[in-house]
């Protein structure tokens, strides 16, 4: 972990703090204008990297979706007999995202179905959405609705909800090879830091310092989409990019001070999958296996699909009793976990292109190796046990796809036995460099 006081460190944590600070009061949903103020504010930070941007209209056909209408908030309010009670100035959490246009009178008892708490934590106000519903609704901590007395409530929500566009940014990042790494984030939050101004923050800071480093191997392309409907509706327009991604990473809940959580993609053993249970174990975080929950992993790794893709996060989602609330806020993250997810990330495109990976040019059976001396104790140059092991092994796993550290994994072989192996396959014209 690069800690903040180092120079360098500490520059970097501190512009993606300012980042945060200067994101976080934007009101974002799936859609509108919150969404497009916080994709020009990501351009901003990419430091000349081009932003592409997407306008796709509502009603566009995404996959087994429609894209939906556009919202837009104005603002919301509650007022009571004792006057004002809440009000989205305040925070943004306090209306249900998507929220039909509101302005009517009504009993606390009629009000109630409409007004969301969090009991368990009473002083936090709950993070609430209702995309594909048309209702509304007000959030609020638990102890201000104790407080509320019985009468009269005015209830105002100035919004629209209206046909319009769903906006989304990408960046390419290129490298000597069209093969890609896809890192992909969500910007549909509103004010909450965590989940996922930080994984937002990581990544603009990933995408300066690869531009930076120049002289990648893949080509890296950054995802900046809303949840769900925004990956739905990349993989529809992006087929052809999907076939081209060999690794990839969703990155949510970045910079919670807990130990980094690796999510395994659907296939459980890619080169992504791989390198990144090394990664981080090595720094003492966790490795857990795919679920069809969570983020746009579910997406990227849908059957039609499948992806290499698998989901770096520091607490789980749903696990911290911040999550989905005005709890989530910029205290809540710390800048030295922030950077330690940078260099994660970095580490595993720096494992990814470079580690060696080699193709087996003979894969159609095993070809015969005690005539060239690489199996059995007649004849050979290679005859203990350990060696023809890692013989079978890289010629198993060397498919241009995992590194000999990946199969230094799989087998449980060290690298040594494993190279000593690779050079004698070279050497008799069985592995190539892929
Ligand atoms: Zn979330």
């Amino acid at each position: 972990m690069v800690p903040a006081s180092t120079p360098e460190g500490g520059e970097r944590t501190t512009r993606m703090r300012r980042f945060m600070e200067e994101a976080f009061p934007l009101c974002r949903s799936i859609t509108g204008g919150g969404v497009r103020s916080t994709l020009d504010l990501i351009n901003a930070e990419l430091d000349g990297l081009e932003l592409e941007r997407h306008e796709v209209p509502t009603g566009t056909s995404v996959l087994d979706w429609t894209v939906p209408n556009e919202w837009n908030l104005v603002r919301a309010s509650l007022d009571g007999p004792d006057g004002p009670v809440l009000n989205t100035d305040d925070c943004n959490l306090h209306v249900v995202s998507y929220s039909v246009p509101v302005d009517t009178e009504m009993s606390l008892e009629e009000l109630r179905p409409h007004l969301f708490t969090l009991p368990d934590h009473p002083d936090a106000i709950p993070y609430r959405t209702s995309y594909y519903n048309e209702t509304w609704g007000l959030c609020l901590s638990q102890r201000q609705l104790d407080s509320l007395k019985d009468g009269r409530y005015r209830v105002r929500i100035d919004a629209t909800l209206a046909p319009g566009h769903l906006s989304y940014g990408e960046v390419a990042i290129p490298g000597a090879r069209s093969d890609e790494i896809l890192l992909s984030t969500h910007i549909c939050h509103p004010s909450m830091a965590n989940d996922n101004l930080s994984g937002i923050a990581v990544l603009c800071e990933v995408g300066r310092q690869l531009k930076a480093k120049g002289n990648l191997g893949h080509t890296v392309r950054l995802l900046f989409i809303p949840g769900t409907i925004g990956s739905i509706t990349w993989l529809e327009r992006n087929r052809d990019a999907a076939e081209r991604i060999k690794a990839g990473l969703v990155l949510a809940g970045a910079g919670d001070p807990a130990p980094a959580t690796y999510k395994r993609s659907r296939r459980s053993t890619t080169r992504t999958d791989l390198a990144m249970a090394r990664l981080v174990t090595a720094r003492g975080g966790e490795v857990i296996d795919y679920y069809p929950y969570g983020y746009d992993e579910r997406q990227f790794c849908s059957q039609g699909f499948d992806l290499p893709i698998g989901r770096l996060s520091r607490s789980i989602h749903g696990s911290y009793p911040e999550y989905h609330s005005s709890a989530d806020d910029l205290d809540f993250v710390d800048d030295d976990t922030l950077t330690d997810t940078v260099g994660l990330v970095l580490a595993a495109i720096d494992a990814l292109d470079n580690e060696p990976r080699f193709l087996n040019i003979a894969p159609e059976g095993e070809p015969q190796l005690g005539r060239r001396g690489l199996y059995g104790s007649v004849g050979g140059a290679i005859t203990d046990k350990s060696t023809e092991m890692a013989v079978l092994w890289m010629l198993a796993y060397s498919d241009g796809d995992h590194s000999v550290h990946d199969i230094a994994e799989l087998s449980g072989l060290d690298l040594d036995a494993l190279q000593a192996a690779t050079d004698a396959l070279v050497e008799a014209s069985l592995l190539a460099p892929a």
